[in-house]
């Protein structure tokens, strides 16, 4: 009982930061990731021609990258720097996976490096349940509770009217492209968009919860973070969450250590920083240096 009444305080003093129309807009999100699971089905009425399917891995790998690219690495760690025009338009592209708006994506990201997997970790699989029931809620099951509202929104990015605009309206481009999707081929591709936005719902949540679980950790940290292939696979790079946690603002995720050496790892993402950094739209690229790297190396145990 007092738990209960303690987690509904908090929601009070939580709420309190938000006006009603930011809190309903906010709302909107999960609304949309339970609608897409639902009309993900419509795919098993319409069949999906090759086109459909080429439609949901594009979808897939747009959005995702834009994810990883811009809301991660560039908004949240500034890990290169970009021009603005480039970062408010990976954000639309971003907000359109339907994973809310820059700015409470950067709360929450914020949020779980400061505490990771401790008890004010917004996502951590091992609190406040471990096993089956902790890997539910990193999954996507803490957005289904209070802890959905940020506690604060960062200040650099509350005071960007342009980045605030596309935080509060992140639905519209979500919901323009079901639009798009659906006058490209009508119920099919309307199908193939809500599965697209499922699987890429999931493909980002494994970064909270399986690469916390599983994987290798090549270097020291104070959590539980993990360098896991299959989540790289999956999210073009994020899933090397160990390197990541040991150095934050790294461009480069995908790096291990060997017998003693570095070695570099698939990093799509960071491709796609680099691809910018050709066409002159980033620069200052943050990397740990190898002396670095080693230095926060574990050490090999003595048999
Ligand atoms: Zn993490
Ligand atoms: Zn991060």
């Amino acid at each position: 009982m007092y738990g209960a009444l303690h987690h509904a305080s908090n929601l009070t003093i939580q709420m309190k930061q938000y006006s009603l129309l930011t809190i309903v807009l906010y709302l909107i999100g999960p609304i949309l990731i339970i609608v897409s699971h639902i009309g993900s089905l419509l795919v098993f009425r319409t069949g999906l021609s090759w086109g459909a399917i080429a439609w949901i891995l594009l979808l897939y790998f747009v959005r995702m990258l834009a994810t990883t690219g811009i809301y991660h690495r560039l908004l949240t760690h500034k890990s290169y720097q970009a021009p603005a025009l480039l970062l408010w338009i990976g954000c639309i592209v971003a907000a359109s996976a339907g994973q809310m708006g820059p700015n409470w994506w950067k709360a929450h990201h914020m949020a779980h490096h400061q505490y990771s997997d401790q008890a004010l970790d917004p996502h951590s699989p091992y609190t406040p349940d471990q096993g089956l029931k902790g890997f539910y809620w990193a999954q996507g099951g803490w957005l289904l509770s209070s802890r959905f509202f940020p506690d604060k929104l960062p200040s650099d990015v509350e005071s960007d009217r342009v980045l605030q605009v596309i935080d509060r309206l992140h639905f519209i481009p979500l919901v323009a492209l079901g639009a798009i999707s659906y006058f490209i081929g009508g119920l099919e591709y309307l199908g193939a968009f809500f599965l697209s936005t499922t699987l890429l719902f999931h493909g980002v949540q494994t970064v909270n919860s399986l690469t916390h679980l599983i994987g290798d950790q090549p270097f020291v940290t104070d959590d539980h973070s993990r360098n896991s292939g299959f989540v790289a696979f999956l999210t073009l790079g994020e899933g090397w969450h160990n390197l990541h946690h040991a150095f934050q603002s790294s461009s480069r995720h995908g790096v291990t250590i060997r017998d003693g050496q570095v070695v570099y790892l698939l990093d799509p993402t960071f491709r796609f920083i680099k691809v910018l950094e050709f066409l002159k739209l980033a620069s200052k690229l943050r990397l740990p240096s190898e002396k670095d790297l080693l230095a926060k190396a574990k050490k090999p145990k003595l048999a």
